[in-house]
C-alpha cells in the first residue's frame, strides 16, 4: 500500500559538516507541514540528465513552428484543408491509418520503458515535468531556494516582496503565453497568428483556445505540479500493473540505511547500532512528488531520481559509500541484457519492433496519388444513344506529393468499354481535382446488365505510381432488350 508523507521540517544531523541549511525558524513551520510543497534545489548526474533530455525538446517545441520549408512552415497541422505537414512529408485523411499506427507505436515504446524502468517518462521528458522543472527554476532564481520561499511565503507584505512576486508572476506569465502561442501557432500558422494577434484580428475561437493554452499552462506548471502527476494524470493510474520483478525503481535500501539517525561526523555509527542513513532528508526536501522513498515504493514517485542525486552529495559529504537510494529492481539482476528476457519485456520489444517495421513499410509504400470513383446517381441508371450505352461517374484525385504531377485515366476491364472526354490531367502538389467520366459499350454486345470494372489513374509513364478503383456499371437486361 503506497504511504504519502507532506514535505516535514527541516531535521540537523548532529555533525560538524554542513550537510543541512541553517533550520527554518518555528513560526513558519506550519507553512511546510501543511499542503504546500517546497522544493530544495538539488544537483547530481540525474538532474544533469533531465536537463540532457528536456533542453532539446524545448529547444524543438518552440522552434519547429518557425521552420519553412518549400515556403511553407516545415510543422503545421493544418485542420482545414485536414492536411499535415511534417517537414517534407504531407499527411492526407486518407493516412488515419498511419497515424493510428504511430499512436500505437507510442503507446508500446511508453509501455516498454515503464516496464523497463517504472515510470522515467514521467521524470524525465513528460512535458507536465519539464514545464513544471521550468517554473521551479524561475521560483528558485527570483525568490531563492527553499528556507528563503519559506520565509518570504510567512512574512508580511512589503515592497521587497511585492517585487519577488510580481518578477516571479510576470515571468511565469511570459513562459505560459510563449507556451500557449507555440502551441497555437501548430495549428494557425505562426506568422498568421502573430499578424492577427498583432492586429486584433484573431477570431474570438482562436483567442479563447490560445486564452485557454496560456491559463492551463499556468496552472498546471505554477500551482498543481504534482497534483497532476498524483490525481489528473490517467498514466500514472494504471503504469503500475506494468511493474514485474525486473522493473527498475528508485529504491531506498533500507537493509544498509536502517536504523537511520543523526550521527557525528567520522564517527563509528555502526558501533552505535545505526545504519547509513542520517536522516537529514533531503531526500524528501527535493522530492516534487512530495513523498518520502523510505517509506518504499509509492505510485506517486516519477522515478526523477533527484533523491539519489541528493542522497548521494550527503553520501559523499560524510564520506560514506553513495548508492543508498538508487534506481534498483525488486529482484538481483543478472545485468542489463537479463531484463529483455522477461516474457512482458519481451513481449513489449517485439510488438515495439513488428509496429514499427509496419510503419517504416507502410510510410514507404504511400501512394502519391489517390483516386475516389462516384457513380452519378441521376434519374436514369445508365443512357442509351447511338447504339451506346453510357454511365457517368466522378473522379476525385488527389495529388498527396509536394511536386506536380500529369494523370492518365484509363478503364481496366476485359470487356470492350471506352472512357470518352479527357483522359490526361495536371494535378498541381497538393491538389484535390474532381473530374466528371463518361464510361460506354455498344449496347449490341451485352451480356449482362450489371458489369464489375476498374477505374484507373496513373502518374507516372512506369505504372509505379498506379492506383484504381473498383466501380459498378449499369446497363439494360439484354434477354429483355431482345424480346
Ligand atoms: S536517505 Fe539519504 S538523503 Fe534521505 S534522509 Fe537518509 S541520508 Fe538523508
Ligand atoms: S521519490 Fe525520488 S525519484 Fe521519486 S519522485 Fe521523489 S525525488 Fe523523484
Amino acid at each position: 500500500m503506497p504511504v504519502t508523507t507532506t514535505n516535514t521540517p527541516e531535521k540537523i544531523p548532529l555533525t560538524s559538516i554542513d550537510v543541512s541549511p541553517p533550520e527554518i525558524e518555528p513560526q513558519y513551520k506550519e507553512l511546510y507541514e501543511g499542503h504546500r510543497v517546497y522544493v530544495r534545489k538539488t544537483e547530481g548526474r540525474f538532474q544533469r540528465l533531465r536537463r540532457y533530455i528536456a533542453a532539446p525538446l524545448l529547444l524543438a517545441f518552440f522552434l519547429f513552428p518557425w521552420l519553412q520549408i518549400d515556403g511553407r512552415q516545415a510543422v503545421f497541422f493544418d485542420l482545414t484543408e485536414q492536411k499535415f505537414y511534417i517537414f517534407w512529408s504531407v499527411f492526407w485523411p486518407q493516412d488515419g491509418i498511419l497515424l493510428a499506427s504511430l499512436l500505437i507505436i507510442a503507446a508500446f515504446g511508453l509501455f516498454a520503458v515503464t516496464v523497463w524502468a517504472g515510470r522515467v517518462w514521467c521524470g524525465f521528458a513528460c512535458p507536465q515535468t519539464i514545464w513544471t522543472t521550468m517554473f521551479m527554476w524561475v521560483e528558485n532564481f527570483v525568490e531563492g531556494d527553499r528556507n528563503r520561499r519559506i520565509r518570504l511565503d510567512a512574512a508580511p507584505w512589503s515592497l521587497h516582496k511585492l517585487k519577488l512576486k510580481a518578477s516571479k508572476h510576470f515571468l511565469w506569465a511570459l513562459i505560459a503565453s510563449a507556451t500557449g502561442i507555440t502551441f497555437i501557432a501548430y495549428f494557425y500558422g505562426t506568422l498568421p497568428l502573430l499578424s492577427d494577434i498583432a492586429s486584433l484580428t484573431i477570431s474570438v475561437e482562436s483567442a479563447l483556445w490560445l486564452l485557454l493554452f496560456i491559463v492551463l499552462t499556468y496552472l498546471n506548471a505554477g500551482y498543481m505540479r504534482e497534483q497532476v502527476c498524483k490525481h489528473m494524470c490517467p498514466y500514472s493510474r494504471f503504469q503500475s500493473v506494468m511493474y514485474d520483478q525486473s522493473t527498475l525503481m528508485v529504491s531506498y535500501d533500507e537493509q544498509r540505511g536502517e536504523p537511520r539517525g543523526p550521527r557525528k561526523l567520522r564517527s563509528n555509527y555502526k558501533k552505535e547500532g545505526l545504519g547509513s542513513c542520517i536522516d537529514c532528508d533531503w531526500c524528501v526536501q527535493v522530492c516534487p512528488a512530495d513523498i518520502d522513498i523510505r517509506n518504499g515504493w509509492q505510485a506517486e514517485c516519477i522515478n526523477c531520481g533527484l533523491c539519489i542525486d541528493a542522497c548521494d552529495n550527503v553520501m559523499e559529504r560524510m564520506g560514506y559509500q553513495k548508492g543508498l537510494i538508487r534506481f534498483a529492481s525488486a529482484q538481483v539482476l543478472g545485468g542489463f541484457w537479463q531484463r529483455f528476457k522477461q516474457p512482458r519485456m519481451l513481449g513489449y520489444s517485439i510488438c515495439l519492433v513488428l509496429m514499427a517495421s509496419l510503419f517504416g513499410t507502410n510510410l514507404g509504400g504511400r501512394e502519391a496519388l489517390s483516386i475516389d470513383v462516384i457513380r452519378d446517381r441521376g434519374v436514369h441508371l445508365y443512357r442509351e444513344r447511338n447504339g451506346q450505352i453510357e454511365n457517368v461517374y466522378t473522379v476525385k484525385l488527389n495529388n498527396m506529393s509536394n511536386e506536380p504531377m500529369e494523370v492518365s485515366l484509363d478503364v481496366d476491364s476485359s470487356e470492350p468499354f471506352q472512357l470518352t472526354g479527357r483522359r490526361h490531367h495536371y494535378l498541381e502538389a497538393g491538389e484535390v481535382f474532381t473530374v466528371p467520366l463518361r464510361i460506354t459499350i455498344a449496347a449490341d454486345g451485352l451480356e449482362k446488365s450489371n458489369y464489375q470494372l476498374a477505374i484507373s489513374a496513373v502518374h507516372s509513364e512506369d505504372e509505379q505510381g498506379r492506383v484504381l478503383q473498383t466501380v459498378a456499371f449499369i446497363a439494360p437486361n439484354p434477354v429483355a432488350s431482345n424480346l
